[in-house]
């Protein structure tokens, strides 16, 4: 494999990437995207946002959407864009999105902090290699039926033309059972970690299409040494205008990553859960301590 850039070499350490001043992958802790397929409004957005908040630590949304009917809805592009941003200003949390041509890596590159390579522009090598001069760390999920090797590859246009902050993500391939929407594919998932010096995320809401199916195959996921996790989740996933039936509600996505987090312990790793706020009587109590102190100590 004539991969110079992306594979590990002797290389034992997973790449770290930074996404923002507190946000990174590839260490320790581990990088949990979740939002919906697609951004509708700036409503649901906010409502995402505040709600996920505490338990991810980058929010998604696709604004440019890649789907199979062209009279599907398209995407809320460049409007879309300034709601991601109007959002992550609020909320503080770093936003990713798909970008299918080169005009929108231009577009999206100065307003989001990672950019997305969808599964059907992984082998779009002049798309790979826009990204590869873009400013922000991309998300390059494995084409549906693209072997191990070709996704390195992929990741090595990407790298070759001086972006090295690629993050591989499996995201399931193509197979002949329809009950599930893909495969996950776990064994690429090892297979990469050990390969690659990358960080390696997993989509298991592509992968099942069923939401039902969602939050085991993520356990699994983080159980087999993946540095992260993208999952899409809706305020109403019902009424979600594509991938409805894959969607979690916001609150299952929040409860999902507290089932992450002993996993998450058991392999070495943390989630990005906000601690709990100290009970209200221990903050009382401390500062009646300490004003008694300060009796006590006038009273000296
Ligand atoms: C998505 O993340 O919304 C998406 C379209 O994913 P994929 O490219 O994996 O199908
Ligand atoms: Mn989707």
């Amino acid at each position: 494999m004539d991969a110079r850039l992306a594979l590990a070499g002797t290389r034992t350490e997973t790449t770290k990437i930074e996404i923002t001043s507190n946000v990174s992958v590839g260490d320790k802790q581990l990088l949990i995207v979740g939002g919906p397929c697609t951004v509708e409004d700036l409503d649901m957005m906010t409502q995402s946002a505040s709600a996920l908040k505490g338990s991810v630590n980058c929010i998604r949304g696709g604004v440019f959407k890649p789907r199979t009917s062209p009279y599907a809805f398209q995407g809320m592009r460049e409007e879309g864009l300034e709601i991601l941003a109007a959002v992550s200003r609020a909320s503080g949390l770093p936003t990713v999105t798909e970008v299918m041509s080169e005009r929108h890596v231009e577009v999206a590159d100065p307003i989001v902090d990672m950019l997305q390579i969808g599964s059907r522009n992984m082998q779009n090598f002049e798309l790979l290699k826009a990204v590869g001069r873009a400013s922000k760390p991309v998300i390059l999920k494995r084409g549906l039926c693209a072997t191990i090797e070709e996704f390195i590859m992929a990741a090595e246009y990407i790298m070759s033309e001086g972006n090295h902050n690629v993050i591989l993500c499996e995201r399931g391939i193509r197979s002949f059972d329809s009950f599930t929407r893909n495969v996950l594919d776990l064994g690429a998932v090892v297979a990469l970690k050990q390969l690659t010096h990358l960080p390696v995320v997993v989509d298991p809401s592509h992968a099942a299409g069923k939401r039902e199916l969602v939050p085991d195959l993520a356990l699994a996921a983080i159980a087999c040494g993946a540095d992260g996790l993208m999952i899409e989740c809706h305020p109403r996933p019902e009424e979600s205008v594509s991938d409805a039936r894959q969607a979690l509600s916001l609150q299952d996505m929040c409860d999902l990553v507290k089932r992450i987090e002993p996993i998450a312990q058991a392999v070495g790793r943390t989630v990005p859960l906000a601690k709990p706020a100290p009970a209200k009587e221990l903050v009382v109590s401390q500062t009646l301590q300490s004003s008694a102190r300060n009796v006590g100590t006038t009273a000296a």
